[in-house]
Parts: structure tokens; sequence; C-alpha cells
């Protein structure tokens, strides 16, 4: 048997660390905790990479505290737009949806479409009458409602600004999630899913849905969940891009890891962070942000959660 590990990431829009009480602290750790240890519970059993990445955003999707599923924030019309995607890095299979409104757990619906249909990516509407027709059950609104990000939208609805969750000017609580994954056999799978950016309009899409900026995996190289400023991470197609260092230059996970997020994101204005695995285990969640919710357990170590530079 191989070694197994598992990382996620709850956004890298932490609250400033002088406002985080340590009752906040305790949610945010607990809500990190079970989602670390329901994936790991399943590659354990000997699940598969992607079944195991899918379960752990579940968790993090219908828990407020993160922006994504339940926690989403709202658009400028005042509604929940959200984006995710899944990759497997055995068979490179992608899935992904944009702009899909009331669905409970969007990256189930992101690994809908990669096995049973034809496509990579759907949006909008179109992604709304594929997930009726495969039995998604449709939230009423109120599931998505929460007062505190209601007040976050209200302070800039009437302006242009979008507001990004990893701002470092910003007190802002959400987080786009993620997680990555190799299993027994040394198969990798990633998977991302946000609400975006508080504000956002035009229908906006950030790198969250995108394989290759926000989620990419590959059994040769690594698997990797972005969090950050979206439109920077598109253009430097940042997941794909430690996967390339990795292939072509022979980087290791976390120099790949490093450069990206370190040099080559920050060098075009990005911020942010990712979460990465590599087919032997090894992780890598570097972070250029003050700091970013995240935790990993692997078949040679407890599980470890961290939010700041500790
Ligand atoms: N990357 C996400 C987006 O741009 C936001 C985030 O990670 O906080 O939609």
């Amino acid at each position: 048997m191989k070694n197994f590990s598992i990382a996620i990431h709850g956004g890298a829009g932490t609250l400033i660390k002088g406002n985080m009480t340590p009752e906040k602290e305790l949610d945010y750790r607990n809500a990190l905790q079970l989602a670390i240890n329901s994936g790991y519970a399943l590659l354990e059993k000997g699940a598969s990479a992607i079944n195991a990445v899918e379960q752990a955003v579940i968790l993090l999707e219908n828990n407020s505290l993160f922006n994504a599923g339940k926690g989403s924030v709202f658009t400028n019309a005042g509604n929940h737009e959200m984006d995710a995607s899944i990759m497997n890095g055995k068979t490179l299979e992608a899935g992904a949806v944009s702009l899909i409104t009331g669905i409970k757990n969007p990256i189930s619906l992101a690994k809908q479409v990669m096995f049973k249909s034809e496509h990579v990516f759907l949006a909008g509407e179109g992604a709304m009458n594929f997930a009726k027709e495969n039995g998604f059950l449709l939230e009423n609104t109120d599931y998505f409602y929460d007062q505190f990000r209601y007040e976050q939208w209200q302070h800039i609805k009437d302006s242009d600004s979008f507001q990004l969750d990893h701002s470092d000017k910003k007190d802002t609580k959400f987080g786009t999630v993620g997680a990555v994954a190799c299993d027994q056999k040394g198969n990798l799978a990633a998977a991302t899913s946000t609400g975006g950016m508080t504000n956002k309009k035009w229908g906006r899409i950030g790198d969250t849905p995108m394989i290759g900026a926000g989620t990419y995996a590959n059994n040769k190289t690594c698997a990797v969940s972005c969090t950050g400023s979206g439109e920077f991470f598109i253009r430097g197609v940042v997941a794909y891009d430690v996967s390339c260092l990795m292939e072509y230059k022979g980087l290791t996970l976390q120099q790949a890891a490093d450069e990206v997020i370190m040099n080559r994101v920050l060098s075009i204005g990005g911020d942010g962070g990712l979460i990465a695995v590599d087919a032997q285990g090894n992780i890598a969640m570097p972070f250029n942000t003050e700091g970013m919710y995240r935790g990993f357990k692997t078949s040679e170590r407890d599980a470890v959660v961290r939010i700041y530079k500790d």
C-alpha cells in the first residue's frame, strides 16, 4: 500500500488576525477538521481520490463559514451564482459548472458533468437544465441567506466594487473551498468550489471552475486547488503551471507550488494560495496572503489544521 493523503482549503480570505476571536477560530478549525476527517476516512477504506475530494468539499459547501454552497456571497443582483470544478488525475477527465443557482452541492454537479455528459464545462441555464434532468434538487433562497454576508453586500451593492475574499484591506470572512487527494493506488484528484466575489455582475466567472487555472490533476505530476484573485489565477493558468514546472522542469511539488504562488502570480499582481499533492502523497500549501484556511492528513502523519503563517 502506498502513502495516501488529503489536503483541503477554505480560502485565502481569512479574517484579519486581530479580528479573529478564539471562538471563531475554533469554529473554523472544527469545520476544517471535519472535512479532512471525512475525506481521509474514505481514503483509508480504499476509496478513490475523486470520491474523497468530493466528500471533503461537500462538507465545506454545507458550512456557511465558507464562500461556497450554503455560504456563497451575494451577487450584484442579490442572488448567489456558484462555480465548481473537479478533475481526475488518472484519466484526465474533468467536470465544471458555472453561474449555477440553488444547487446545494455544486461540486457534485461538476462531478456529474464529468461522469454523465460528454462535456467538461456547463454554465448558467444549460447547467441548471442538466442538473434538473439529473435529479438535483433545488434549495430555496433562504438556505443560502446569511446575515453577515448580506450586510457585506449591502455596503458595496450600489458601487462598482467587487469584493475579493482575500483582500488584505477588508475584513472578510469568506473563502472558496477546495480539496486535493492521493489515494492508496497513487491516483490523484482535485476539486474546487466557490460563490465567487461579493457584488459580482455581468456573469463574472473566476478561476475556480476553469480546469488548468483553479483546478488541475494529473497522476504524472500533481493535483492542485487554488484560491485567490481569480482574474490573475486565470491569466497565470496557475494550477496547470504547477504541474508544468514539475513535468518539464523537474521541480519538486513544493518548489513548483512556491514558484507559482510566491513569484509568478505575485509578479502579475495576484494574491492567494493553493493546495497541492503529488503521487507520493507529499503536500504543499503556499499562500501569499495573511492567511489561508487549510489542513491535511496523511497515512504518515496526524491531521494538521492552520489558518495563519504559524
Ligand atoms: N478564486 C475565487 C474567484 O475568483 C475567489 C477566491 O478564491 O476567494 O472566484
